[in-house]
């Protein structure tokens, strides 16, 4: 519960962020919606018109594909926590700029420590990049869940398509609806503590001679 509350004050102290220029053109700062407990979280890539309106992500088009995806897993918004990598709008919805990421990423760590998910899905290239550190695009690794210590806790991050990028391509569509069917199955698994530092371990069990280290 005090995260709940947490994360309420942390929204509030965001409300009037100046760290990049996207500042100047929004309505307002689009936060995080749902849950502040949720087990599933989704990450997507910033506000867009509607949600720059209503302060609220994925409210618009994709937000309706969003909503369709999750009744077919039997959840709904309410259950889960939706925020983006940008919360503020991009002029004309242009892609995050690199010193804009790099402005607003803070948040985002905040808010997955905060509310400590189980599951992190993240929806396209810009936040499967950010969270999963590495520059692999979303093409080569939607569908492959990954356990990995994210805001101090163990999740799986699980890389899917964007909605948008789903909505006029049908193949796309496909395949993110597959990969969101494995959705339940991910919830339920048991992820671990973190992995054994097992270098550490291997020194203290075994002859330096033996480990080539001399
Ligand atoms: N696309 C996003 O990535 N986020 C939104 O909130 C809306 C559309």
């Amino acid at each position: 519960m005090a995260a709940v509350t947490e994360l309420h004050a942390y929204r509030d102290a965001v409300a009037d962020c100046t760290r990049c220029a996207l500042a100047g053109g929004r309505t307002q700062v689009v936060f995080g919606s749902g849950d502040p407990n949720a087990d599933l979280m989704f990450v997507g890539e910033a506000p867009g018109f509607h949600e720059d309106k209503q302060g609220v992500p994925f409210v618009g088009a994709a937000g309706k594909l969003l909503d369709q995806l999750l009744a077919g897993i039997g959840l709904t918004r309410p259950d889960v926590y939706v925020a983006n990598v940008l919360k503020c709008r991009p002029p004309g919805n242009r892609d995050p700029m690199p010193d804009e990421i790099e402005a607003c990423e803070s948040h985002l760590w905040k808010q997955i420590e905060l509310i400590r998910p189980r599951v992190v899905a993240t929806l396209g290239n810009f936040a499967t990049k950010l969270l999963s550190g590495r520059p692999t695009g979303i093409t080569r690794v939607h569908g492959q869940e990954q356990e990995t210590t994210l805001g101090g806790s163990r999740v799986l991050l699980y890389p899917i398509y964007h909605p948008a990028a789903a909505l006029y391509t049908p193949r796309m569509l496909e395949v993110l609806k597959s990969d969101f069917a494995r959705i339940p199955e991910l919830l339920g698994r048991e992820v671990g503590p973190p992995p054994e530092p097992v270098f550490l371990t291997a020194v203290a069990a075994e002859p330096a001679v033996q480990l080539g280290l001399f």
